[in-house]
């Protein structure tokens, strides 16, 4: 049995170092990871489908301990099989019965403290649980393909409500910030339908700021550019998301047609520290240099406010400007 294991271990960690390599698909080079769940015949089932059941939920686990791994099955993962089958049911009825909101946090002009816009942030008020914040369930709306939908969703009320601010505040030049997933934003027809709902909402599309993360981009670097370009070419702003928590990769930024730099939280949490202020310092520099406007996440205290507006950052977010807000309880002047 021992051996047994240790040749298993062996074997999906060659598997997983293959998959890692990237893979040249004509001129676009293509980087993947696999999460490998493992069940042994006959300690974790004795029947096929036992078996797939039971490395299914070992994937799973896999890839809640951050992909690219593999884990074996054992009895706790047939609870969290259960409670994800749960939450999964769960979702079908929150799409069905409307019970996703939005809600938006202020992006502020550091240097005047005025609103430059609104970043929407998905929020679910389950029946039973409250109201649950995206992290809890989006991985599972990836994983099980819900997540088209509810993109959909999202994508037509954040302009639904851009287009209400209009229609009540004639002058309203605030943008919307969308985050988007992953499927989302390799999906074939994401201009065109975008393109449709500024349409039908009669949004400029300078209003629309897209949020991407590092990782989307170079899941298909060059798919990702050849779309963000349209993006860019339709007057739609593009913003990479946490910055400095992924590759960040100069060499990609460089390429990227991005209008906007959100500096992830842990940055602004940290600044205080020398050695920390001066990378932050370097960021800010770099991407002025590229004519990007530094956004900094997760501002929480006045001093962070202050410092980062010395630094150069022209624009922020955080609970110290406001935290996110119900549209009703928004008030534009
Ligand atoms: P994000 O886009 O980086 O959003 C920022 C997160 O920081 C939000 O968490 C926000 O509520 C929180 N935040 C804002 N100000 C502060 C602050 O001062 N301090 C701290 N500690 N946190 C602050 P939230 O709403 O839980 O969203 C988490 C993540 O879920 C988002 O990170 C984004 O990646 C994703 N997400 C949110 N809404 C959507 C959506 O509609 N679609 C997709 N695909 N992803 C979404
Ligand atoms: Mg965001
Ligand atoms: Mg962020």
């Amino acid at each position: 049995m021992e051996r047994c294991t240790a040749t298993t271990e062996q074997i999906v960690q060659k598997l997983l170092h293959e998959l890692s390599l990237p893979h040249d698909l004509g001129s676009i080079q293509f980087n993947s990871s696999a999460s490998i769940g493992i069940a042994q015949f006959p300690t974790h089932g004795t029947s096929a489908p036992e078996l797939i059941k039971n490395a299914d939920a070992a994937m799973y686990a896999a890839k809640l301990a951050g992909r690219n791994q593999y884990s074996f099955y054992n009895d706790q993962m047939r609870q969290q099989a259960i409670a994800r089958s749960n939450m999964e049911f769960d979702l079908q009825v929150a799409d069905r019965d409307n019970q996703f909101n939005l809600a938006y946090q202020p992006i502020v002009r550091l240097a005047d403290r005025q609103i430059y816009g609104f970043e929407t942030l998905l929020r679910w008020q389950h029946p039973l649980r409250g109201e649950l914040k995206p992290d809890s369930f989006l991985a599972i709306a990836e994983d099980n393909g819900m997540i088209s939908s509810i993109d959909q969703w999202v994508m037509h009320s954040a302009c639904q409500q851009a287009s209400l601010w209009r229609q009540q505040h004639g002058q309203f030049s605030f943008k919307i910030s969308v985050n988007m997933s992953c499927r989302q934003f390799l999906q074939p027809n994401l201009v065109q339908d975008i393109q449709s709902l500024l349409a039908k909402y009669q949004l400029e599309s300078s209003q629309l700021i897209l949020e991407i993360t590092e990782a989307m981009a170079m899941q298909n670097i060059g798919q990702s550019i050849r779309v963000m370009y349209e993006l860019r070419e339709l007057g739609i702003l593009l913003s990479l998301d946490d910055f400095g928590t992924g590759y960040s990769s100069l060499t990609y930024l460089k390429k990227l047609p991005l209008n906007i730099l959100k500096i992830e939280q842990s940055f602004v949490h940290d600044l205080g520290v020398e050695t920390d202020n001066a990378l932050i310092k370097s960021i800010i520099d770099i991407g002025r240099n590229m004519d990007l406007l530094i956004l900094a996440e997760g501002i929480e205290q006045q001093h962070q406010f202050e410092l980062m507006t010395k630094l150069g950052c022209q624009l922020g977010q955080g609970y110290f400007f406001s935290p996110p807000l119900n549209s009703t309880d928004i008030v534009l002047t």
